[in-house]
């Protein structure tokens, strides 16, 4: 029996708590109605000032939204190009050197393989591609020796900022 009374009152205190918040919630509806329906008089000097700054708000709030459809090309974007006829591919470390470096084939995007023929002065290193069974690419130097040339040529496209034509003209594949 005073189980049944305590959850009558308790019932009827949360029903009068969610009906005054529900009120105050209508009250807040129609007072912010009014508010926007009244005409506010003011100086031209002030509404200019007010779209000048919402127009920059909203410049600023659209650069934060989309920022990558508008970013600068970063020199670590540079991670392809074409060299003795061959598609290099490459990352970079975090300290900024290059690593990862290899060729592909660039008529079908098959890594190459490398075969070196000759001895001393006449030591050549052949790319070959598996997929079209021929040799893509034929580099004066072992193979390490024909990696360094790589790695000099994208060093210095990267100083003398030559890596940003090659990132513009990208999209389609670099030109081997
Ligand atoms: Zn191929």
């Amino acid at each position: 029996m005073r189980n049944g009374v305590a959850i009558a009152v308790a019932s009827a205190v949360i029903l009068a708590v969610v009906w005054w918040a529900w009120k105050l919630v209508c009250a807040a509806i129609s007072w912010f109605c009014k508010a926007m329906a009244l005409r506010v008089v003011i100086p031209a000097w002030l509404f200019g000032l007010l779209l000048v700054s919402g127009v920059i708000a909203l410049g600023m709030i659209l650069r934060t939204v989309i920022p990558h459809g508008v970013r600068e090309p970063n020199w670590q974007d540079y991670d392809v190009d074409a060299f003795f006829g061959m598609i290099w591919r490459w990352s970079y470390y975090a300290s900024g050197s290059i690593g990862n470096l290899w060729c592909f084939c660039p008529r079908c995007d098959t890594e190459l393989m490398a075969r070196e023929d000759g001895w001393k002065e006449t030591l050549c290193t052949n790319f070959f591609c598996e997929t079209w069974g021929a040799t893509m690419g034929r580099v004066p130097g072992d193979g390490h020796t024909v990696l360094s040339k790589v790695e000099r040529q994208i060093r210095r496209k990267l100083r003398t900022d030559e890596w940003k034509k090659v990132l513009s003209r990208e999209g389609s594949a670099p030109n081997p």
